[in-house]
Formats: structure tokens, sequence, C-alpha cells
């Protein structure tokens, strides 16, 4: 079944008549208000005021309450169609202003002034007749559509408040916006409350610190993250992983420089192409132009290139964790989401036609036993195909049902979920994005899979057919991660920074109880990494053992091994486990054994 529209659906307008109950309730709390605008949004609703009280967080609680007061009146909302623009503008300031003055309705008279000629001019008014007779009401410049009455308003909150420039634009004077959500039923609302303080709780940038996994530095500037001892030691392990992995698949590889002359990236097409997302160019003492390099396609070109390729030669794959760097708007970073400088799991793959089914099947094979380790079970691809009504893009359509086809097929062969999404190709050719849904139910849009035929075209890349003439191979642009960064901050929100055993930076935290049992702890700790190349660390500080327990346990290390005489005494480790506490005594050995399986 199709999920109705947004827009169409009665949540939207509940959340918009929640909108104007809000409106209605800060006019009375704050006689003189000027009201702006109120939309429904995704999850919610705001409303645009300019007040000359601050509206701070802790009224809204004050705000809340006139709320409920105000939609158990059960106010009939009326609509009324204004006849034009003029009739609309004397309805504004006669009925809207509730006797305040003009001046409350300066926005609203701007907006009535910005309605297009010959569209329908419409106000939602509140109505309700007290028991002396006498009618109230709350009228507002509004398209709608809303509810029928404002009893159905029940199941709300308000959430936060930010500034916001009058039509967003800094030039115009900054209003005040309350942010506020509202469902259905309670249960609704409290589930929706709930996973917004589960999400919170998991925000990866508030997690990489309090795990010393990253940081960021106003000395070194946004979206420019530090990776610190623990974030770094997740790295290798998930770049050895995915290093043996490639190796297994015949991959090699390369590495390349940070910088490289803009005649590369002429030749790429990128200078034209990709330019907003460039950092400044650099200009040498010759006065030779260098680009920081935002991706690595160009450079493992030219090392297909540097030498005579033969068919017997091709497939050639060459990866690089190759770290690139993009100017994200400033408002778009993102933690490490978003960031200006990060490290892409990067691979071309330079093959003949004829071997891009199997090509495609080895990728789309990586990629789901990447997603398998990294406990990321619930995912499905996206194939983006040709807008067949646009021209934008490069390449024979030969060439484009080929590749799409074998996509295809590669999905299917390795039962892999995908759904087609028409006009979500590259001008270069189709590709395959991988949608992950975390533990709250969230997607995330994370490693990808591309199709090129331009590249190879404007570098005339060639290899030596069977015939010996000269081809044109197909590149492959793959990254089963994204990103480094991109997938650390998901697994973060997604374990809330408890990994699987074996990412965990920290794998074992050895506890000696007393300062008389830190030997031990430290013989053990050499013995876990060296001979069982295991991740430890010793807690050989004065304090209580409940506190190096509770710590570890913040820090999320996997296991803790408790040391004291009886263990000292009986050749055993006192076991706790992150999710399971207290294990009981072991012997080393059989804590080992125990380990193995999640290794
Ligand atoms: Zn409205
Ligand atoms: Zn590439």
């Amino acid at each position: 079944m199709e999920a109705p529209v947004y827009e169409e659906s009665y949540l939207y307008r509940l959340r918009h008549s929640a909108a104007h109950l809000m409106a209605q309730a800060l006019t009375e709390l704050y006689p003189g208000i000027k009201l702006a605008i109120g939309p429904p949004i995704e999850n919610g609703f705001y409303y645009d005021v300019d007040s000359s009280v601050p509206i701070r967080e802790e009224d809204l609680t004050k705000i809340e309450v006139k709320m409920k007061e105000l939609a158990k009146l059960d106010q009939r909302i009326v609509r009324i169609v204004a006849e034009d623009r003029d009739a609309a503008r004397t309805k504004i300031l006669e009925e809207t202003t509730l006797g305040q003055g003009p001046e409350v309705a300066e926005y609203k008279l701007q907006l009535l002034e910005a309605v297009p000629d010959g569209q329908e001019i419409s106000f939602y008014d509140q109505q309700r007749t007290d028991r002396a007779g006498v009618l109230h009401r709350f009228i507002d410049l509004c398209r709608g559509p809303h509810v029928d009455t404002t009893k159905e308003v029940k199941h709300f909150k308000l959430m936060s408040i930010a500034g916001a420039y009058w039509r967003g634009d800094v030039k115009n004077k900054q209003l005040t916006r309350i942010y506020g959500t509202a469902f259905e039923t309670q249960e609704e609302l409290e589930t929706h409350l709930h996973n917004l303080e589960e999400a919170r709780k998991r925000d990866h940038r508030i997690l990489g610190r309090e795990l010393g996994l990253f940081m960021f530095s106003p000395r070194v500037g946004p979206g420019l993250p530090l990776w610190l001892p623990k974030g770094a030691t997740l790295r290798d392990t998930m770049v050895g992983f995915l290093k043996d992995e490639q190796l297994k698949r015949g991959y090699e590889p390369v590495v390349t420089p940070q910088i490289a002359s803009i005649r590369l990236y002429e030749k790429s097409g990128h200078v034209i192409t990709y330019k907003d997302k460039m950092f400044p160019f650099m200009e040498d003492e010759e006065k030779e132009t260098y680009i920081l390099k935002p991706m690595n396609c160009p450079f493992h070109i030219e090392i297909y290139q540097s030498q005579m390729r033969s068919y017997r030669d091709l497939p050639v794959r060459y990866a690089e964790f190759g770290t690139v760097h993009r100017y994200e708007q400033s408002g778009e970073v993102t933690g490490i989401l978003r960031a200006r400088g990060f490290t892409q799991d990067d691979a071309h793959l330079f093959v003949r036609p004829d071997q891009l089914l199997e090509e495609f099947i080895g990728v789309v094979d990586l990629m789901k036993t990447v997603l398998n380790r990294l406990g990321l079970k619930d995912f499905k691809a996206r194939l983006g195909t040709k807008d067949p009504a646009s021209d934008k893009y490069i390449g024979h359509d030969d060439n484009w049902t080929a590749a799409t086809s074998a996509i295809e097929q590669a999905c299917q062969k390795m039962g892999v979920d995908y759904f087609v999404s028409v006009g979500d190709a590259a001008f270069y050719g189709p590709k395959l994005d991988l949608i992950i849904k975390d533990a709250l139910g969230r997607d995330w849009q994370m490693g990808t899979v591309q199709v090129d035929y331009n590249l190879p075209e404007r570098f005339e890349l060639e290899y030596i057919g069977e015939d010996s003439k000269p081809h044109r191979p197909i590149m492959i642009h793959r990254a089963p991660f994204g990103s480094l960064e991109r997938m650390i901050g998901l697994l973060t929100e997604q374990y809330a920074g408890a990994f699987p055993f074996w990412l965990a930076p920290v794998q074992i935290a050895i506890l000696p109880i007393s300062d008389r049992h830190v030997d031990a702890a430290k013989e053990l700790y050499l013995k876990l990494r060296d001979t069982h190349k295991l991740r430890v660390q010793v807690d050989e500080r004065r304090e209580t053992l409940g506190k190096k327990i509770r710590e570890a346990q913040l820090q999320k290390v996997p296991y803790m091994l408790v040391l004291g005489d009886r263990d000292i005494e009986m050749g055993t480790v006192g076991v706790r486990s992150r999710e399971d506490g207290d294990l009981g005594a072991m012997t080393l050995e059989a804590f080992i054994e125990k380990i193995t399986p999640s290794r």
C-alpha cells in the first residue's frame, strides 16, 4: 500500500492547527506580539514571531498550558475566503489585530502582498461563543487546510526555540522561532519523544568526545576532525579488515598525493563540474596552480595510463584509503558525517565490457561482506538509472542498458534487495547506493558503486584487445563504507558507542584490585597484547574497584578482567562483560576460548 502524501494527511492538518493554536496562545500571553508564519514541518510545526518580550525555553511550559486551555474550548476552525486583496487587507487590520493596533499585522500584510494575483486569499478563524453569548475569534491569514476544531489538537509538545530571519534573509530582522510537535495519539507522541532521546544519547558527536574517538578545534577549522588514539585505532581496525578483503579479491594498493596540478583536474573536467566543492586553488612561485584533492579517481587513471595495457591485464583494481578535502558549506558541516576532510575507502576498477557483470558481482559481494561484518544487516540498494526525458547523460544507450542490466543481475545473484530510482544515475553512468537502516529505523545512505563511461573517454584510456586493436575500458568507482568518517559516525550511533568486540578500540580492561596486583596485571597485559594480539588497557590508578568498573563500563569496553589475591593464587581472572555483568572467575585459557568467536 502506498503511504499517503504527508502534505495531504490528517497529521499535516493537525500540526498546522497546532501551530495556529500556539499563535493564539502567544497573542494572549504576549500582548502586542507580531505573528509571522507558522507552517507544519516534518515531525511537527513552528511559528515565527516578533516579540518585544524575549521568549525563552523555560516559557514553553507556560505556552503549552495556555494551548491546552484554548484547545479544550472546542473552538470551531472556520475557513473564510476574502473577496479580493483589499478586502483581505481590511480584514487583517480590523479583525486579526485584536484591537492592538495595526503594527502587530506588519508581517501578515507583507505576506498578503506576496500572494500571487488570482490566487484565493483565505483566513482561518478559531471561533467560540462563551456562556454570555459573546463570540470570541482568532483569525489568521492562511492557506490551510486545518482540522475542524481545536479540540482535536490534544497530543503535542513544544520542543525548542531558535532564531530565524524573516523570509530567511540575513538582512531582515531576526524573529523567534518556536518549534513544537504534535501527533494523533499520546502513544505516537511518546514514541517520538523517546526516539529523540535515544538519538540524542547516540549522537556520534557527543559519544565521539566521551569515548575519545575524535575532536574538533576552532584553531583547526570546521569540518576537520582530529582523530584521537581510540578513534584512530578504530579506523585502523576497519582499514585492516577491508584491506584483507580487498587483497583476497585481487585489488592492488596505490597511494597518491594530497595536491595536484590544476592540469589533472582540467583533464578530468572536475575544475568545471566540481568547482563549488573545491577549496580555493593555490599558486606557486612559478605560477603553477595546484588543487587540494577532492577525489582520487584522476590519480588512479594516471597510474593506469602509465603503461600499455593488454586485454589480459584487465581488470585492474586500484585501491586507496584516500583522504580528500571538499569545501562543504559551514552550515552543512555535521560532525564527521559531513566533514571537509575525510578518507574514502576508494577503489577504481578498469574493466573490459565483457567483465562488467563479473566485476559487479564481486563488488556487490564485497559490500555485502563488509556490512555483515559490521553488523549492519538491514539494508537495501538503490539503483540509479537514466531519466529518459533528460539529455544530460553521456555515452551510448547500449552501454547504459548493458551496465544497468549488469548491476541488476549482480544484485539478484547476490540476493541484495534493490529498487530502481529513475533519474538518480550520475551523468556518466548508472550507480548503486546502499541505504542502511539503523537501530532507530533511520535511513543512512552509505557505500556506492558507480559505472563511468566519461573519465575513460576524457583521458582516452585504452587497452589492446585480442584483435590487436585499441579498446576503451569501463571504469567502476566503488566505496563500500562510503567514507571512514561516515561509517564510524553510523556505527557509533548504531551501537551507541558499544562497538562489537572485534571493532572496540579497547577490547579488554584489566582492573587490579589494589597496588599489590599491578605487577600481575602488567604481566597479563603483555600476554594478551603480544601473544593473543588483543587491544588491552590496565587501570592502575589508586581507585576503588567499583569506580574502575563504572568507568570501563562508561567507556563501553567489552570485557573487564578483575585481578585480586585469590585470582593470582588460583591462576584465574574475574571476568565481567559489558552486556552481562559478572561472569565469575575463569582461567585465561577459558576466557580466550570464550571470546574467540567474536574476534
Ligand atoms: Zn496557517
Ligand atoms: Zn572515483
